[in-house]
């Protein structure tokens, strides 16, 4: 960490950086977890793999979200570290028997599975009490930018049998599924625990939680979802009918939609040609996403001065090199940029608070993994917005 600022403007008078840095807004992610915990009915665990660092670890768990879907010996120790409280549940449905084993000994109880062959691993080894938290896969085109039900989870009759088997174990599991990642349509969540509810029936299992996963959106540039306030009263109707009849409780594990807009990158221009830039972060940084989401993540950006003050000229199409040399180092659309903009020029791009440090490599000894704490909320980007 490098230090905290009242603005991008002070950090950059200040600090001139030279490397990316990845700018997190504490108060933002606060403002988040607070509308996930007042809207969501149930409980909300944070997904930490969009973002483990300790400033985003603590400022979720000091409003409220102190439970944690972690899926590697690395994330059990951030939690660890971050929030020595911290409740953790291992959902990723395929564990090695020594992180289970390392996972019991960190108190971990909740354990995802899709498969018998995993349940009977998770049984063997993580201990009396564990609980395996039976994943159902859900069918493609509900919605969502990335499905997630291609790799992970089981169709309905595997579902079933999975479930059964947990009970001759003299177990008593749970179930989870996840929607998809930045999921448009809240008719996927109520889908899900339909599905999921219709196929307990059929399995002839009673359970006590559900875990509905992520998938809540980021607002990104054009992004076509209704707000969050809609997607909880969707998932509250479905929960009234399908699952407390049943006795069922919620919980909800967003990455994205909590973390998204707790940060950003602010990236320098290296070198300015007739049509295009060269950044000293892409698609192998701390931009990675945007190579996957391409226009579907399209991402709100702003240009500031070497002083830190925005440039807001006309704005004319630039093609955005990163720094390595690999030729496919581009960000796969045109940025709208002032037509002065120059080298030594910051280009800040908003809602990476989710899946942006995290997915960087260090590729051509290129690094970003910076970080920066700033105080006042994202402004300014160049294009308006629908
Ligand atoms: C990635 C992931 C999440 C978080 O998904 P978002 O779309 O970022 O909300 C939650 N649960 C599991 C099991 C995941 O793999």
């Amino acid at each position: 960490m490098i230090g905290r600022f009242k603005t991008v403007a002070e950090l950059v008078g200040q600090t001139a950086p030279d490397m990316p840095l990845h700018v997190l807004r504490p108060h933002r992610l606060a403002a988040m977890a607070r509308s996930f915990t007042a809207g969501f009915p149930g409980d909300v665990l944070y997904a930490v793999k969009c973002n483990a660092h300790p400033l985003v670890l603590r400022a979720l768990a000091a409003e409220g979200i102190r439970h944690f879907d972690v899926a590697s010996p690395m994330e059990i120790a951030r939690v660890q570290e971050a929030v020595p409280d911290g409740v953790m549940y291992y959902h990723h449905p395929a564990k090695s028997p020594s992180q289970i084993q390392l996972a019991r000994r960190a108190g971990i109880r909740h354990y995802a599975v899709d498969c018998v062959e995993e349940l009977e691993k998770v049984a063997e080894h993580g201990g009396d009490d564990v609980v395996p938290m039976v994943r159902l896969a859900i069918p493609k085109g509900t919605g969502a930018v990335y499905d997630l039900s291609t790799k992970f989870g089981a169709a309905p009759e595997s579902f079933a049998a999975v479930l059964r088997r947990a009970e001759q174990l003299g177990l008593r599991p749970g179930v989870t599924f996840h929607v998809g990642s930045q999921c448009l349509d809240p008719e996927a969540f109520r889908l899900g625990i339909r599905l999921a509810c219709e196929s307990l029936d059929l399995a002839g299992v009673a359970v006590s939680t559900m875990d509905i996963g992520g998938g809540f959106p980021a607002y990104y540039r054009g992004t076509q979802a209704p707000p969050l306030a809609t997607f909880f009263a969707v998932i509250d109707e479905a929960r009234r009918q399908w699952a407390e009849p049943r006795g069922i409780r919620l919980l909800c594990e967003p990455g994205r939609g909590l973390a998204a807009e707790g940060g950003s990158v602010l990236t320098r221009v290296i070198l300015k040609k007739p049509d295009s830039i060269y950044l000293n972060d892409g698609i192998f940084g701390g931009l990675t996403e945007v190579y996957w989401g391409k226009d579907d993540l399209s991402l709100p950006y702003r240009v500031l001065r070497d002083d830190g003050q925005l440039r807001q000229g006309a704005v004319r199409d630039f093609t955005a090199y990163g720094p390595t040399c690999d030729g496919n180092d581009k960000l796969p659309y045109a940025l709208h940029l002032p037509d002065d903009v120059q080298a030594g020029d910051y280009v800040e791009f908003n809602l990476l608070g989710a899946y942006g440090r995290e997915m960087a490599a260090r590729y051509n000894g290129m690094q970003s993994d910076q970080v920066a704490v700033v105080e006042a909320d994202f402004a300014g980007h160049m294009t308006a917005e629908a």
